[in-house]
């Protein structure tokens, strides 16, 4: 049986104080949280180790992104996943979208992020997801499976155990436009299929697949409710936290 898990990307939002407000509400409403449910928040990595430190057992901390170095050294600007795990964050997302348009982040570059949080104990957070325009043109299975495939090579499955990947069609991130639970249905079965293709059905059964892109409390309920969406990627619903409670709630 796969937990459901409901993370928010905070991106870059929220100066010190307002970040810190937000996590204390989330804890004192922890009692929310319905039972089975993980919940994890990314905040700007400036705040991470303070809000490990805060975080109550009932909300886990994760990076919004990760070093592709394993050993300490000369990468300014870089932080590791030792570094992370040392500072009591659970979670790395790798590959989310904005990594890959503004960074240039490709699949071979996230093998290898995927591949430092497996080294250290993070539980990396694995983002594919297709343009609008390879949607439109019905490639959209093709190319999430390019990406599986690739950032997933070479790994074993028991490495992959805290594997969670999180589709997330480009089209959807902060546009408003949700995928139908059809679509967000649809893809994650396929993406289950890969995995147990590239590993076994037994890995491909135990992963968390979660739907990001404009999930909010009005549609919350519907997306979590299809059989292979196992929680959800947050993002501007994630920054209010009456909202992303209710988000939460719906994967209870
Ligand atoms: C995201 O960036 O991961 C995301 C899902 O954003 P939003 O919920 O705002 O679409």
């Amino acid at each position: 049986m796969r937990k459901p898990l409901v993370a928010g990307n905070w991106k870059m939002n929220k100066n010190h104080s307002e970040a810190m407000e937000l996590l204390r509400a989330l804890t004192d409403r922890s009692g929310e949280i319905p039972e089975g449910v993980d919940v994890m928040v990314a905040p700007p990595a400036l705040y991470l180790s303070e809000m490990a430190g805060v975080a109550n057992e009932a909300i886990a901390v994760g990076a919004q992104d990760v070093s592709t170095q394993q050993e300490e050294g000369a990468y300014t600007g870089e932080f590791s996943a030792a570094m992370l795990r040392s500072a009591g964050v659970r979670y790395a997302i790798v590959g989310h979208s904005e990594r890959r348009e503004y960074h240039g982040e490709t699949d071979e570059l996230i093998r290898e992020k995927i591949a430092a949080c497996v080294n250290a104990g993070i539980r990396p957070v694995y983002c594919c997801g297709e343009v609008l325009a390879q949607r439109e043109s019905g490639n959209h299975v093709d190319v999430v499976s390019h990406q599986v495939r690739i950032a997933l090579k070479g790994f074993t499955a028991d490495e992959l155990k805290d594997l969670v990947v999180a589709y997330e069609p480009v089209w959807a991130i902060g546009t408003g436009k949700t995928a139908s639970s059809d679509q967000a249905q649809e893809m994650h079965a396929e993406i289950r299929n890969m995995l147990s293709e590239q590993f076994n059905s037994d890995f491909a059964n135990s992963v968390r697949i979660l739907y990001g892109g404009s999930a909010k409390p009005a549609n919350a309920a519907e997306l979590f409710s299809q059989p292979d969406v196992d929680g959800g990627l947050i993002g501007g619903a994630s920054l209010k936290a009456d909202d992303f409670l209710k988000v939460v709630g719906a994967a209870g």
